[in-house]
């Protein structure tokens, strides 16, 4: 099945003459059976979909069967060409770079409610692209995302965790993460040279708030620092010892000891 898959990929790219290009993280899923329990993982059915980096399509012709409407931002033009070629106007497609494209419009194209979020990120890419998302205050019900296996452990960790930090408590905090299966190189055409995973994020109840991600960012600013500390530039020391003694949160525990619902408590009272 994936030597099949393989050849079919490749006489796709040569109509076009094109090669995989390794800057932009483009190792193609070859492997149906993963492609199949992705797609069910993403549980699309009836719904709008934003898939980030469809390359040649794997994912994006099982989402077009299934989802209502499907958008997919895709940065290489090639790509692009290749993609119009097979799905025609039934995508709608944006060649732009997904870091800096105008995720409000995509979404008021797409049906401008809840909806879907689909990729095989870009390795290169990976943190700021799942930073975009989990700060976006757009209606995401539910992402299904494949990142190499190091960064999925930051998705589920825990305080006290070496790698728990902002994207940690952004997840948990808005989300309810799932592992779905790992994959190994031999899913991929060319092979990458670690090892993915794939994960689901569910969208919970707690409402977005606008102040978490900054204050995250400054909260994590200094590992090694009192919260005290790194908070001190973060509309002054007297309001965050205020808000630090309101919340039981002691002024020299460090940021990587709270658990997600202390920051939410903290951004409240701040
Ligand atoms: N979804 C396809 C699959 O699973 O076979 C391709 C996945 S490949 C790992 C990542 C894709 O993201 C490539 O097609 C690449 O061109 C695209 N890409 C890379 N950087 C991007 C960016 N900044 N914005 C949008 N797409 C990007």
């Amino acid at each position: 099945m994936r030597k099949d898959r393989i050849e079919q990929l490749q006489s796709m790219l040569d109509s076009l003459s094109l090669m995989p290009n390794k800057a932009l993280g483009q190792n193609f899923l070859v492997d149906d059976v993963a492609i199949s329990r992705i797609l069910d993982a993403a549980d699309v059915r009836g719904q709008a979909v934003l898939e980030i980096g469809p390359g040649a399509g794997a994912l994006t012709e099982g989402l077009l069967q299934r989802a209502k409407t499907v958008a997919a931002v895709e940065i290489d033009a090639r790509m692009c060409a290749l993609l119009r070629a097979r799905f025609g106007n039934a995508l709608l497609l944006y060649n732009e770079d997904f870091l800096k494209t105008d995720l409000s419009a995509i979404h008021r194209a797409l049906c401008g409610g809840a909806f879907c979020v689909t990729g095989n990120l870009p390795y290169y890419i990976t943190t700021p692209v799942c930073m975009r998302l989990l700060t976006s205050e757009l209606p995401i019900s539910r992402m299904t995302l494949m990142v190499q296996q190091e960064a999925a452990v930051r998705f589920f960790a825990l305080p006290g965790a070496r790698v728990y930090g902002p994207m940690s408590v952004l997840t948990q905090v808005y989300y309810t993460p799932s592992r779905v299966m790992e994959l190994s190189p031999e899913s991929y055409y060319p092979q990458p040279d670690v090892n993915s995973s794939v994960v689901t994020l569910l969208r919970n109840a707690q409402p977005f708030l606008s102040n978490l991600a900054s204050l995250l960012k400054a909260c994590f600013a200094m590992r090694r620092k009192t919260i005290a500390n790194n908070l001190k530039g973060y509309g002054g020391k007297q309001p965050a010892m205020d808000a630090l003694a309101a919340c039981g949160i002691a002024p020299a525990a460090r940021a990587e000891t709270l658990a997600p619902e202390q920051f939410v408590q903290l951004c409240e009272q701040l």
